[in-house]
């Protein structure tokens, strides 16, 4: 059987990153391009967004080369691609962002080509959740919708953001955004409240601290990778986000026992993306890479059951 594509929208964007191991300006960057290429080691891409003509032909090529469909970017002629600029401290789970210019996202309007609508897997990466309800309209019936969100939506399109959370079955969120968003101190309250406001699988990003899934009345703590090295942070979120949905859509099957596994292969991918800077671990990775961490990550996570020890 073919495996079901992803259809993933948000951010294609020219980052300018500085971290204490370095820094680049205007890199392949964006919610959509990290996670549409994680997901792409598991699952047809098809990605939905939008460029200037200054972002170089050589980063299509390059998302092309993933087998990612493109037919859902457009080009806007004579505009400015979206750009971030942000810095990390010796803290890397918080990014200070410096500038966020949309450019050509703040007019842009999503329109589905005929052959993304019945798309099963849905991606709504971070951007305007005004576009993720756009797109989300447009498909027709999925089987799988998730959403991913950040501080600067949290604040600038509340409204909007909440109708998202209404509409999907599963919500990624870093633990302080969590927080932020429905005024619960304790990441388990945080993680219940956004349950309640609609998705019913709620899934904690803790940065460097592993994740937290809860379905239902599921409780999964997956834990991170103690990494030797980390070059840049930016993206492991999305690249999370990616793997994860594209390991379900290669199952397809969207059971708790395939939920906890994709997890695990979100956390692989991120893993590997923050040893260097913008997608450049990623053109090297391989399937055997990937395959070798998950061993990785189960040795770390598996402990013995209590022994008997009677009455
Ligand atoms: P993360 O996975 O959370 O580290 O996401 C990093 C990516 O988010 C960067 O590549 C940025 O281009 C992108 N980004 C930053 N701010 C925004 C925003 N307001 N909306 C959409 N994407 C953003």
């Amino acid at each position: 059987m073919p495996v079901s594509p992803v259809l993933i929208v948000g951010s294609m964007a020219l980052d300018s990153v500085r971290t204490p191991m370095g820094s680049v300006t205007d890199a392949l960057g964006g919610a959509a391009d990290y996670s549409g290429v994680a997901a792409s080691f598991f699952a047809p891409v098809q990605l939905v967004g939008v460029v200037g003509s200054d972002f170089p032909p050589e980063h299509l090529e390059y998302l092309k080369s993933r087998g990612i469909d493109l037919a859902g970017v457009q080009t806007v002629e004579g505009g400015k691609t979206f750009r971030w600029a942000g810095y990390y401290d010796f803290d890397l789970n918080v990014a200070h962002t410096l500038d966020t210019q949309l450019n050509v996202f703040a007019d842009f309007q999503p329109s589905l080509p005929q052959n993304y609508k019945n798309a099963k897997y849905v991606f709504l990466a971070n951007i305007d959740p005004e576009l993720q309800l756009q797109v989300l309209t447009q498909v027709e019936s999925p089987k799988l919708t998730v959403c991913d969100t950040m501080n600067f939506w949290i604040e600038g399109k509340r409204d909007a953001l909440v109708e998202v959370l209404k509409r999907v079955d599963i919500a990624f969120m870093n633990d302080a955004e969590a927080r932020q968003l429905t005024g619960q101190l304790s990441v388990i309250k945080a993680a219940k409240a956004l349950q309640e406001m609609g998705p019913k699988t709620v899934i904690i990003k803790k940065g460097e601290h592993g994740a937290l899934l809860f379905s239902g009345d599921t409780h999964f703590a997956a834990p991170s990778y103690p990494l030797e090295d980390i070059a840049d942070p930016t993206g492991a979120g999305d690249t999370f986000a990616g793997g994860f949905i594209g390991y379900v859509a290669s199952q397809d099957d969207t059971s708790v026992a395939t939920l906890k596994k994709a997890v695990i292969y979100g956390s692989v991918l991120a893993s590997y993306n923050v040893e260097d800077f913008s997608l450049n671990r990623m053109r090297t990775l391989t399937k055997a890479d990937i395959r070798a961490r998950y061993r990785a990550f189960q040795e770390i996570a598996h402990f013995e059951a209590l022994e008997d020890v009677g009455a």
